[in-house]
């Protein structure tokens, strides 16, 4: 690949880790009872706790940690029975109370670890290093006119999970593949809403390079801003060749944090790495420290649902499924429901499968319109794509004829059998009425039929597609072709 002519010139392997922040889909805020919806006026979604006022106290909502510990489970984390609230002080205009409270010292939980599923069909394992829970800051707004900017303090105060990664991951594809299944995860516990674009999953990744063979880790840069699949992998990408090229050319890379522009696919520099000790970490004064019973816990456990490997495993154990299938169709919580909801309506796992893996998909992401594919909101109705395969496999449609079937199925929401009567599509398999045919073709190709008997057997191609033709592709394939090898042998 061109884009890596400094890396593979240099040795180099790249080492990785990932930061993502997760925002959890509480009802209310990490510390006050403000609403955490996105998307609502600037400001109307703040109170003087989230706005920083100074004398209020912050009240701890029981919901996210519930739903911290599910992630904790998922990821089989362990949980420590007592953690700690941790002011980071920084000043940006979006942080009012100039800190933010996060856990440092103890996080609620560490260890754990994510099993990444890679294209070829291989699999990795990535160690999470913790995940603590903190509140997320406001957003700055720029004025499009470029003269003034705004602070809209509706996310102030949003709780977020931080996931940290150990430094395992070694490509620009491994780390879209762990953003994949992070956000499958969080997805399948219900904790995320997973929207990308709005800033739900948000990543920073830690890059350094070493030469292949080599144990020591090199100085690191971290890319921040990317929140889509593919920023991830693009940004990760361009900064291990932007390294490879220093460290080939006798730079050396220099500790920072760089901000990705999806617009122009550059890393830029935004400000020399800071430090732990830059943001003066203390125990947060107006918390008790964080206890997490050991009974709540299991009770929890108890409550998760099937997850993707499981699922994963399942399909393949229940439906016959390869592998491939059985991981694209269980990416999302969603997506495998509707697979299962088609399997259960009509009982033919792998043909379902191709054409939820193929035509389903491709019109999900068509509409999609370069953004992430809605899981929620599939073409056709799982309900109507298994009855159209069941034409198929009972003979009523050929796989052609189905294809426009599908065509018409995305049109409205009629069902595949009102459609073929409608649309005059059923497939024809009368012997008596192909023959006919048949012989009419074959007689007025007195020529080609010569030279297949001759032994230009490749004709039988150009046979069939006559015969196609002049049943405008209804002729039932298999009586087509039997015929005609009967009645050219004779
Ligand atoms: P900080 O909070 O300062 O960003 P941490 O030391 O906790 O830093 O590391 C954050 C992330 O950076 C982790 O995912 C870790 O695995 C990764 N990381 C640390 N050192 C390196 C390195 N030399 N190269 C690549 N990734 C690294
Ligand atoms: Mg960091
Ligand atoms: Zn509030």
């Amino acid at each position: 690949m061109s884009e890596f002519v400094e890396y593979e010139k240099g040795g180099w392997e790249a080492v990785i880790g990932l930061e993502v922040h997760v925002q959890l889909k509480t009802n209310t805020k990490l510390f006050c009872g403000c609403s955490a919806q996105f998307g609502a006026p600037p400001n109307s979604h703040t109170c003087p706790v989230c706005l920083g006022m100074p004398g209020v106290l912050p009240v701890l909502n029981r919901r996210a940690v519930e739903y911290a510990i599910r992630a904790a489970l998922a990821t089989g984390c362990k949980i420590n029975e007592t953690s700690r609230w941790d002011r980071k002080n920084y000043f940006y205009p979006d942080l009012p109370k100039s800190y933010q409270i996060s856990q440092f010292e103890r996080p609620y939980c560490e260890g754990g670890s994510l099993t990444i599923q890679l294209e070829d069909g291989s699999e990795r394992l990535v160690r999470l290093t913790r995940i603590h829970m903190e509140e997320d800051a406001g957003k700055n707004v720029h004025d499009a006119r470029g003269d003034s900017s705004h602070v809209d303090l509706n996310r102030s105060g949003v709780p977020l999970l931080e996931v940290v990664s150990e430094p395992d991951i070694r490509t620009a594809a491994e780390s879209a593949a762990y953003m994949r299944k992070l956000h499958a995860i969080v997805r399948y516990l219900d904790i995320c809403d997973g929207n990308m674009n709005e800033g739900s999953m948000r990543c920073d990744a830690n890059i350094s390079l070493r030469k292949r063979g080599t144990e020591t880790l090199g100085t690191r840069a971290e890319i921040k801003n990317m929140n889509s699949f593919r920023a991830v992998e693009r940004a990760v990408n361009h900064e291990i060749e932007r390294q490879a090229k220093r460290l080939n050319d006798g730079e050396s890379i220099v500790q920072e944090t760089r901000l990705w522009d999806a617009d122009r696919n550059v890393t830029r520099s935004m400000r020399s790495k800071e430090e732990a000790h830059d943001y003066r970490y203390f125990p947060e004064p107006d918390l008790l420290p964080l206890e997490i019973a050991p009974e709540w816990v299991e009770e929890i456990r108890k409550t998760l649902p099937e997850l993707p490997d499981e699922k994963r495993e399942r399909f393949q154990k229940d439906y016959g499924l390869p592998p491939y299938d059985a991981f694209v169709l269980t990416a999302s919580r969603e997506l495998a429901d509707y697979y299962e909801a088609a399997v259960s309506a009509h009982d033919n796992p792998k043909s379902l499968s191709n054409w939820v893996m193929g035509d389903i998909i491709r019109i999900a992401n068509e509409r999609s319109d370069g953004g992430e594919i809605d899981y929620a909101d599939l073409p056709v109705s799982p309900e109507n794509l298994a009855a159209m395969v069941k034409l198929i496999d009972d003979g009523t449609i050929s796989g052609k004829i189905a294809k426009s079937v599908f065509d018409k199925m995305l049109e409205s929401d009629d069902s595949p059998t009102v459609i073929v009567e409608r649309e005059g599509l059923v497939q024809e398999s009368d012997e008596g009425k192909i023959g006919t045919i048949i012989d009419s073709v074959l007689s007025s190709n007195a020529d080609k039929v010569e030279e297949y008997r001759g032994g230009k057997d490749k004709l039988m191609g150009f046979f069939v597609g006559q015969v196609m033709k002049e049943t405008g592709g209804k002729a039932n394939p298999q009586v087509v072709n039997q015929l005609l090898r009967d009645k050219l042998a004779s």
